[in-house]
């Protein structure tokens, strides 16, 4: 089926959708999923897609999910598949994941004689910062019929073609981001003892917040705090009113990502305090950690490797990078992998949401299976 997956992943790319417009990439999918006869549900989160296949015999319900979103940047590729909206791309691959998963349902349509237990098919909408998938959970994307386990793929292109890469536990990490704004008095640069300078709050602050990482985390666990925006000030000789701080906070495990929330607010109220400051702190939780179970990382390992060798299954190191699919793995067992689609003798090298980003399609028939064979293993079919 590997041109008919090609179609299908240049049509979604050449009319990208931002997440919670996915409008004509929702219709494609349903259309084709209602052709493989599979009960389908539309609407969820907006622009989801649920399709369902129930096998003749009673079994396990294994899920797969595929996201669908683009993201608002100009592509750069010289293609005749290019982006043909303007200030939209897959630059992430979802396109490609789509197209997989569309292949998936085509196989298993072909044999339902074959089938035991369930397979329910979830493409979410809005991954790129939306929580997307969050939404599906809450409206019950993994209840009737209750998701047993749930597998996900993201293209991954720092592994070529042909190669997986497994979580074994944690994948990606927690992402949380703050604002806090440090309110002093302006006046006069030459006069600072009648002002509250907060810049000069700000430059403590920020190599404070800096000593959380090295010296309140055991260093054997992960996290990170970026500052990555400073907003304050207008000229030389003025000391603003007030500054504000933009930051990232990413952690791999809950604990370690509450240690770090509540130290960033003790530093802030102690050196906001201490120079007579006032301030406003916005922390907002972000994506969840991702962890994978690992016997199902183990399962994802193993139904690979019957295809493609063990040598070709690489346990990847967790990344602080995020991924919403973290919020069906807080619900229900699964895994999350990767699918190798660099290609240096094509040219195709350039990292995630690069204007350069493309993948190698060989990747396409190559996850189709790699998906078959784990449901195939779940779902205990006897097909390998
Ligand atoms: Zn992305
Ligand atoms: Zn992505």
């Amino acid at each position: 089926m590997k041109d008919w997956l090609i179609e299908i992943r240049r049509k979604i790319h050449m009319h990208p959708e931002l997440g919670f417009e996915e409008v004509e990439t929702s219709k494609l999918v349903s259309e084709w999923l209602e052709r493989f006869g599979l009960q389908v549900k539309r609407g969820w989160a907006k622009t989801g897609v649920v399709g369902l296949f129930q096998g003749r015999k009673p079994g396990k319900t294994a899920a797969i999910r595929a996201d669908m979103d683009a993201l608002p940047m100009e592509e750069a590729n010289r293609v005749p598949y290019a982006s043909q909206m303007k200030g939209k791309m897959h630059a992430c691959g979802h396109d490609a994941h789509v197209a997989i998963l569309l292949g998936v349902a085509r196989f298993f349509s072909a044999i339902p004689d074959q089938v035991k237990g369930n397979i329910k098919w979830i493409f979410q909408p809005a991954e790129e910062g939306g929580g997307g998938g969050r939404v599906m959970v809450e409206e019950g994307v993994l209840e009737n019929p209750k998701v047993d386990a749930i597998f996900g793929a993201h293209v991954f292109p720092f592994l070529p073609v042909g190669k997986v890469g497994v979580y074994e536990h944690e994948g990606l990490a927690a992402a949380d981001q703050f604002t806090l704004k440090i309110i002093g008095k302006g006046g006069h640069a030459a006069s600072p003892h009648v002002t509250k300078d907060p810049i000069l709050t700000a430059g403590h602050l920020i190599t404070q917040i800096h000593s959380i990482v090295s010296r309140n985390i055991n260093p054997l666990d992960s996290g990170v705090i970026t500052i990555g925006k400073v907003r304050g000030g207008t000229a030389s000789n003025i000391i603003p009113d007030e500054v504000e701080l933009l930051g990232t906070v990413r952690s791999l495990s809950p604990q370690v990502r509450e240690e770090l929330k509540s130290r960033i607010e003790q530093v802030i109220q102690g050196v906001v305090r201490s120079f007579g400051m006032e301030c406003r702190l916005d922390y907002e939780y972000g994506y969840p950690v991702l962890i994978n179970d690992p016997e199902m990382s183990k399962l994802v390992a193993s139904a690979c490797s019957k295809g493609i060798g063990k040598e070709n299954v690489e346990v990847l190191k967790p990344s602080m990078g995020a991924e919403d699919f973290a919020y069906y793995l807080e619900k229900v067992p699964g895994s999350f992998f990767r699918l190798g689609c660099r290609n240096e003798e094509k040219g195709i090298v350039h990292p995630y949401h690069s204007s350069l980003f493309d993948i190698d399609e060989e990747v396409l028939p190559f996850g189709v299976e790699m998906f078959v064979r784990i449901i195939d293993q779940y779902l205990g079919l006897g097909m390998a």
